[in-house]
C-alpha cells in the first residue's frame, strides 16, 4: 500500500499548475497499490492555495500556514515536511521537478535518512514496491531504477503525467501542527528581483516562442518573439546565446541549464537546437521551428518547419494569425 505525501507548489497566490502532475503521479501509484496519498501546501496566508487543492482526490489537504513560513527557505520547509512525514507516516513524497523542490526536498530527504530520485516520468509495480523510471544526462538516458529504504523522495517531471480531472468529492483539509520557534533560522529571505511580465511564466504555459542568436536586439527580441507569443497568448524563451550576448535575461534561458518546458506548442526562432537547448524542450507536445538554414539541427526534432529569415516570416505570421 501506498502512502504518499504531495507537496504542492506556489508563488504569489498561485498553485504552481506542475503540483498537479505530482498529483496525478500519486494517484496513479495509489490506483495501482492501493493505499492514499495527500498533499501538503506551507506558507503563509494560503489557504486559498489548499482550496484549490481539494477537488484531486486527496485523502485530506493538510496546511501548514505559518507566519515562519512565509518565504520558501529550504531549511524551515525541509524540518517542516520531515516533521510532516512522520506524523502521516508517509512512505513516499513526490513533488514537481522544479527549482523549489530541488531546493528543499533533498533536505527532507537526508533528515529522514531517505533516498531520493529526481526527473520521475513513469513507474510500475514491482511486488509491494515500485520501478522508477526517471530522465538522466540531459534527457539522453533513461534510467530504470528502484528505491531502497521505507521512505522515498521523488520529483516529478511535469509533462510525464497528464493533470488529474477534478472531482465532485472536496477533500478535508487539515491544519498541520508545526512548533514556530523550534524551525531552524539559518537563513533569512533578504528578497527578490523579478521582471514584472504581463507573459505567463515559460514552465507554466501551454505555448512558449523562444528566440535565438538569429534576433540581433533586445528590441528585435521583443518585437518579434514577444509579439508572436502575445499573439498566442504564451510565454517566451530564450536559447543562452541571447543570454550570453545580454540581449536577454537569465531567466528566459531554457535548456539545459535554463528552464525546462513542456508547453503544448514550442516555437522556436532562429535557433539552431544545440543538444542544450534541446534537453530544455524534449517534452514540448509539438515542436515548430523557423531557421533560414534548411540543414540546422533544430529540424530533426521539429514536428514543424519553416525555412526561412525571422526577420521576414514571424512578423507574416503575426498579421496571419492576428486576422
Ligand atoms: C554546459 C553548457 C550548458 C548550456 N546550456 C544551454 C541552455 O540551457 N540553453 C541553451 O539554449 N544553450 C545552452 N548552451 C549553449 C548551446 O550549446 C548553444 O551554444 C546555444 O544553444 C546556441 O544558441 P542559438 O541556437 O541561439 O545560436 P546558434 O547556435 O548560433 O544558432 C543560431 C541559429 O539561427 C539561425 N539564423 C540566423 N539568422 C537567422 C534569421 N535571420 N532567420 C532565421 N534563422 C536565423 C541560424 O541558421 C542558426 O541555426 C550550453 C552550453 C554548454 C557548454
Amino acid at each position: 500500500m501506498a502512502n504518499i505525501l504531495v507537496i504542492a507548489e506556489h508563488e504569489d497566490g498561485q498553485l504552481k499548475l506542475a503540483t498537479l502532475s505530482a498529483v496525478a503521479f500519486a494517484a496513479k501509484a495509489v490506483s495501482e497499490a492501493g493505499g492514499a496519498f495527500e498533499i501538503l501546501v506551507l506558507g503563509s496566508q494560503v489557504a486559498s492555495i489548499a482550496e484549490q487543492l481539494r477537488s484531486y482526490g486527496a485523502s485530506a489537504v493538510l496546511l501548514a500556514d505559518y507566519g515562519q513560513l512565509k518565504d520558501p527557505l529550504g531549511d524551515r520547509y525541509a524540518q517542516v515536511i520531515a516533521e510532516v512525514v512522520q506524523q502521516r507516516g508517509a512512505t513516499m513524497i513526490a513533488g514537481a521537478a522544479s527549482t523549489f523542490s530541488k531546493d528543499i526536498l533533498p533536505r527532507a530527504a537526508a533528515l529522514l535518512d531517505a533516498g531520493m530520485l529526481s526527473d520521475v516520468i513513469e513507474l510500475r509495480r514491482d511486488g509491494d514496491d515500485f520501478i522508477f523510471r526517471r530522465v538522466m544526462f540531459a534527457g539522453n538516458v533513461i534510467a530504470t531504477v528502484k528505491l531502497g529504504g521505507p521512505i522515498k523522495f521523488l520529483t516529478i517531471r511535469p509533462a510525464a503525467f497528464a493533470h488529474p480531472e477534478k472531482r465532485a468529492n472536496a477533500s478535508p483539509v487539515l491544519n498541520v501542527v508545526v512548533e514556530g520557534d523550534k524551525l531552524p533560522a539559518l537563513m533569512e529571505y533578504v528578497g527578490r528581483e523579478a521582471k514584472a511580465s504581463g507573459r505567463p511564466d515559460s514552465t507554466e504555459a501551454r505555448v512558449v516562442v523562444s528566440g535565438g542568436r538569429a534576433l540581433k536586439t533586445a528590441e528585435d527580441f521583443e518585437r518579434l518573439i514577444g509579439g508572436l507569443a502575445d499573439v498566442l497568448g504564451g510565454a517566451i524563451g530564450s536559447s543562452r546565446a541571447l543570454v550570453d550576448s545580454a540581449i536577454t535575461p537569465n531567466s528566459l534561458q531554457v535548456g539545459q541549464t535554463g528552464k525546462i518546458v513542456a508547453p503544448e506548442l514550442y516555437i522556436a526562432v532562429g535557433i539552431s537546437g544545440a543538444i542544450q537547448h534541446l534537453a530544455g524542450i524534449k517534452d514540448s507536445k509539438v515542436i515548430v521551428a523557423i531557421n533560414k538554414d534548411p540543414d540546422a539541427p533544430i529540424f530533426e526534432v521539429a514536428d514543424f518547419g519553416l525555412v526561412g529569415d525571422a526577420y521576414q516570416v514571424v512578423p507574416e505570421l503575426m498579421e496571419k494569425l492576428r486576422k
